[in-house]
Formats: structure tokens, C-alpha cells, sequence
């Protein structure tokens, strides 16, 4: 039997790569949509995968019950993907009530949608590492307690709560990815491993001569976005619906993760990073590093990008795309 699904969040970096995966699996991908005036590039991501017109757009807003309840009513899935958010750590202190509403908020209209159209359905919360933020434990699991230190980690730790509630009130088949940082040449531009990426091939173009970043020496714990949607699919394969951490074990510092990117571009570093105090954050995640034993043993998820290649094949798309002119349209 074909399986249906249907994303939220579906233009962003997740989408695009889920819905390759679930189309390669045979399913019918539906998609949740926002109205923007500039409609004619929302699918860009899912363009560039080659796979935009083998799937469904339907519109709706996460802060827009009804648009859920009707999209719902439309695809009719077995699986939802809850994947919008406004997802940019820095942008939730300049919009925290937006990011609540949005990131936080956004996930109950999602259950509740589910609670009154289709309590059959399978849920999945893209929850993140950014709710361990002040870390209490040095390597993070399902059962460290979270510390979050944005707007964008407050609302995330309220959207992965709610679907905890969920699923014990209701008996919602609802599952929670607390996913650490993943990335991929369609990563926004805003985070830093592809503003990275992006400033080497400017540089290596002759188009910029430095890079300005903030605090260079957070670490994170990098994936490629690829490996993760698969552990997203997974989860909503088990009979029983359960929280896992999707993480690669290693963690880098950005300023190493910039190295590598240099390094390949043959680029030095010194000579062109510049460290701008206006691009700190009031609060800082300074380091996070997961353990995946528990996707690992139960969904039998390991990743299989390593960071250096994705960094190259990040640096390898920027050049492409820059050297194409596509950055002047
Ligand atoms: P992106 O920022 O690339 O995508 C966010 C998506 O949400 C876009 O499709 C955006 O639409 C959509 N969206 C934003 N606001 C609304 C709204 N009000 N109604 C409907 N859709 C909306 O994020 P990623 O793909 O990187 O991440 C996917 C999810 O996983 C996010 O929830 C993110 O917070 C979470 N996450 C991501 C991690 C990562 O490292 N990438 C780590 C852990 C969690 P539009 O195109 O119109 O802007
Ligand atoms: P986040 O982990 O979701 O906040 O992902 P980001 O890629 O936005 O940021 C990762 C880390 O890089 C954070 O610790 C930032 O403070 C740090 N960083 C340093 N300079 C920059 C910068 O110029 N842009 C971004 N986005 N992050 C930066």
C-alpha cells in the first residue's frame, strides 16, 4: 500500500531532503506551504533536488489551525512531518514572540489538528539539541535536562514537551527528534556553517575579501541533513512512538569547521577571518556533543556523512553556484 505524507516545513533544508527520501520510498509527498508574495521561489530547494513537480503543495500556516485542519482533510496521511519553524537561533531575539508563536505554539495547532481530524496519524517534532543550550551534562542524551538559551530554544523545549503530553493524554503515535546541528549546500545562509562555505567561495571568486563571524570557538555537533531525515522516517517506524537524540558523537569547534573550509579552498584562514563582536549572541550555547546509542540500537540509525566531506561538497555547491552568476538574479 503507498503511504502518504505530509511536511510542514517542506521549502526548508529538511523538507527538500525528506521528501527525497520518502518520494525514493514510494510515497506521496504532500507539503504545507505559507502564502509569500514571491511564490515563484518557495520550491527552490525541492528545484534543485529535481524533485519539485512530484509534489503536492498545499497552503497553510502553522499559526492558522483551520489551514492544518484542511490540509489534513486534503492528503490524508499516515505520517506527518513537523518540520516549520522559524528556525534561526539569532532571529528568535530580535522576533521572540513570533518565534513562540511559530516554533513553540505552531506544534499544538499541529496536534491539535491531528487530536481532531486523524488520531490515527504518525507525528514527528523536530526537536533540537539547542534545548540542551547551557549543557548540564558534557555529552548530551534523551535524559539530560534541558537548559535552553534563546527564544528559538524556550519555544522548541515548549513544541517537544507538548508532543510528549500528547502522546501520554491521548495516545497520539507521536515521536520526538532531538536532532543536533545537520547541514547541506541547501542549509540557510544565515548559519554558520553555510555562511562558511558561502564566504570561502566568495573569496576564492575574487567576489569578497574577508569573512566576519562572531564567536568562533562554540562547538557543535555537526551532521549532514541527509543522514538525519532518515532517522526522522525511522522513528515514525516503530510500533511505539518515543523521543531519540540524532547526533554524530564528535563535536568541532566553528573555528576548526572554518579551517577545513579554507583548507579546501586553499585559503588562509588568518588572512581573511575577521571576529566582529556584533555577531555574538546575549547568550551562548557554547559546546554541545549528543550520544545516538538509543537510534543507534533502536531504529539501527548510524550517519554516514562525515564532516569534512560535507564541508567539501558545501564548498563545492557555493563555487558552482557563484561562478554560475545564479547570487545576481
Ligand atoms: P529551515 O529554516 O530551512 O526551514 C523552516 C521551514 O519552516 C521553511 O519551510 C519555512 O517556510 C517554514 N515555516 C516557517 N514559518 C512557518 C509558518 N508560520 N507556517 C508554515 N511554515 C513555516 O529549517 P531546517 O530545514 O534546517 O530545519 C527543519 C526543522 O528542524 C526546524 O523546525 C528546525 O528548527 C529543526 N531543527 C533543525 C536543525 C538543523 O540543524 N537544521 C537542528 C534541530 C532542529 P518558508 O520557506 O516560507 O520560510
Ligand atoms: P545554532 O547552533 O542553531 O545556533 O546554529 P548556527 O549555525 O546559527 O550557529 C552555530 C554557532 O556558530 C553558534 O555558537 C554561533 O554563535 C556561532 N557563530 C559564530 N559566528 C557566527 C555567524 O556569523 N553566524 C552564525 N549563524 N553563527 C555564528
Amino acid at each position: 500500500m503507498t503511504k502518504t505524507a505530509l511536511i510542514t516545513g517542506i521549502t526548508g533544508q529538511d523538507g527538500a531532503y525528506l521528501s527525497q527520501f520518502l518520494l525514493e520510498k514510494g510515497y506521496n509527498v504532500f507539503g504545507v506551504v505559507r502564502r509569500s508574495s514571491t511564490a515563484e521561489n518557495n520550491d527552490a530547494r525541492l528545484r534543485f533536488l529535481g524533485i519539485a513537480h512530484e509534489i503536492r503543495l498545499l497552503d497553510g500556516n502553522l499559526i492558522d489551525l483551520s489551514s492544518l485542519i484542511r490540509c489534513l482533510r486534503k492528503a490524508e496521511p499516515d505520517e506527518v512531518y513537523n518540520l516549520a519553524a522559524q528556525s534561526f537561533v539569532m532571529a528568535s531575539w530580535q522576533q521572540p514572540l513570533l518565534t513562540g508563536e511559530v516554533t513553540g505554539l505552531g506544534a499544538a495547532n499541529m496536534l491539535e489538528a491531528i487530536r481532531l481530524e486523524a488520531p490515527q496519524v504518525r507525528f514527528y517534532q523536530a526537536s533540537s539539541s539547542e534545548m540542551f543550550g547551557l549543557a548540564q551534562e558534557p555529552v548530551q542524551t534523551e535524559k539530560t535536562p534541558f537548559h535552553p538559551r534563546s527564544p528559538y530554544g524556550v519555544s522548541k523545549l515548549f513544541a517537544h514537551w507538548i508532543t510528549v503530553n500528547y502522546r501520554e493524554s491521548f495516545g497520539l503515535h507521536a515521536s520526538s527528534g532531538i536532532l543536533f546541528n545537520h547541514e547541506s549546500p541547501l542549509r540557510g545562509i544565515e548559519f554558520v556553517t553555510r555562511k562558511v562555505t558561502d564566504g570561502v567561495a566568495r573569496i576564492k571568486l575574487g567576489l569578497a575579501k574577508e569573512l566576519r563571524l562572531g564567536n568562533v570557538d562554540a562547538k557543535r555537533d555537526w551532521g549532514h541533513a541527509r543522514d538525519y531525515v532518515r532517522a526522522m522516517w525511522l522513528m515514525l517506524q516503530q510500533n511505539e512512538p518515543d523521543d531519540y537524540v540524532v547526533a554524530t558523537g564528535r563535536t568541532t569547534s566553528i573555528r576548526e569547521m572554518c579551517r577545513t573550509a579554507f583548507e579546501y579552498a586553499e585559503l588562509s584562514l588568518e588572512k581573511h577571518l575577521v571576529i566582529d563582536p556584533a555577531l555574538f549572541r546575549p547568550a551562548e550555547v557554547d559546546g554541545l556533543l549528543g550520544n545516538a546509542a538509543k537510534a543507534r540500537t533502536r531504529l539501527g540509525w548510524a550517519p554516514e556523512v562525515g564532516l569534512e566531506e560535507m564541508i567539501r561538497e558545501m564548498v563545492e555547491a557555493d563555487i558552482k553556484r557563484l561562478s554560475s552568476g545564479a547570487h545576481r538574479v
